[in-house]
């Protein structure tokens, strides 16, 4: 059964047990075998080249670690201080029969390392080389990284994309409620926005929106998010403040805008305070309808939604 000692003639003749020792020695496995004492007994050819280089055995584990670590080689030692790494990890070491892990070696590598404890104290460590594996994996991790800033920014605007935005919008709402403070944004939309592509072209009106993301931008609080929903529709988030703190602030965008592009453009906004338990989707249909009335008593205002 697993765990119980096995006596090692049970299984293998003296030329078997010759066999393996001589296999081990030359194989690529960083292979090394600690007696009791946690010293260093016998160690493979390719321990030798990434622990030893030339440092005679019997070796005490902490030792070896110290030796590498001052002469650059062997594990990695991010924190600068071999007497706290080790500190940190010797009452793991032979803290379980069995242990697997994975080990950044100076220079790169990474290998993958199990430590078999045997019931008499003597530890085996047999590690192997999973570089190849840990630079796929990294890569792997910053593609997905990368994709996730796609996801979650608007290509055109820089701003945050549509489904973020939405995301955003869900936890500072839920932010906001659980710690009783309120929460407001605005639906923001340019006006006219056809009859600025269709006079001054396509590119004149990308380079509008950019230039209204920018602004508003500049203007915002840090914890403000801003986000387009699409087309020349936008999102603002306003953890923290109330309607009338809310509208102070997107009338301030208003008041700024009027000088800053050659082309005179405006926008129009409608605000809500989520009320009580009210989803984000309510809050945004209620905002919607008060850009309705911002749009319908004139544009480049911004109306609030009754009630809050
Ligand atoms: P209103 O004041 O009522 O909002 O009028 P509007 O012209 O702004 O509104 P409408 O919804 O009729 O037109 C929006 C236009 O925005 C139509 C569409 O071609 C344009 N549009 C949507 N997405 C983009 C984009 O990414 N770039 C550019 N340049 N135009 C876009
Ligand atoms: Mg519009
Ligand atoms: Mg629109």
């Amino acid at each position: 059964m697993k765990g119980d000692p096995v006596p090692a003639d049970r299984f293998l003749d003296e030329e078997a047990r010759r066999a393996v020792a001589a296999t081990l020695e030359c194989s690529e496995l960083v292979a090394g075998l600690y007696d009791a004492q946690d010293r260093l007994r016998w160690a493979s050819a390719s321990f030798e080249r990434v622990f030893l280089r030339g440092l005679a055995m019997p070796v005490d584990f902490p030792d070896l670690l110290r030796h590498g670590f001052r002469h650059g080689f062997g594990v990695q030692i991010d924190c600068g201080d071999v007497e706290q790494f080790l500190a940190d990890i010797l009452p793991r070491r032979r803290s379980t029969p069995f242990r697997a892990f994975a080990v950044d070696i100076v220079g790169g590598q990474w290998l993958w390392m199990t430590e078999t404890l045997r019931p008499d104290g003597w530890l085996l460590s047999v590690a192997s080389d999973i570089t190849a594996l840990k630079t796929r994996e990294l890569s792997l991790q910053q593609a997905h990284e990368d994709m996730l800033t796609v996801a979650r920014t608007d290509a055109l605007t820089g701003l945050w994309s549509r489904r973020r935005i939405l995301e955003l919008g869900e936890a500072a709402l839920r932010g906001c409620a659980e710690s009783g403070r309120p929460f407001s944004l605005a639906l923001i939309d340019l006006d006219h926005f056809k009859r600025i592509n269709d006079t001054q072209g396509h590119d004149r009106g990308d380079e509008v929106l950019r230039h209204f993301g920018a602004h508003c931008r500049a203007l915002l609080r840090p914890v403000d998010a801003l986000g387009r929903l699409g087309g020349e529709e936008f999102l603002l988030l306003l953890p923290g403040a109330p309607l009338e703190a809310a509208q102070a602030i997107v009338e301030r965008l208003r008041a700024a805008l009027p000088g800053t592009h050659a082309l005179p453009y405006t926008f129009s906004a409608g605000l809500a305070q989520a009320l009580g338990r009210e989803p984000l989707e309510a809050a945004i249909r209620r905002a919607d309808g008060a850009l309705y009335e911002a749009k319908r008593l004139g544009r480049d205002r911004s109306v609030c939604a009754p009630g809050g």
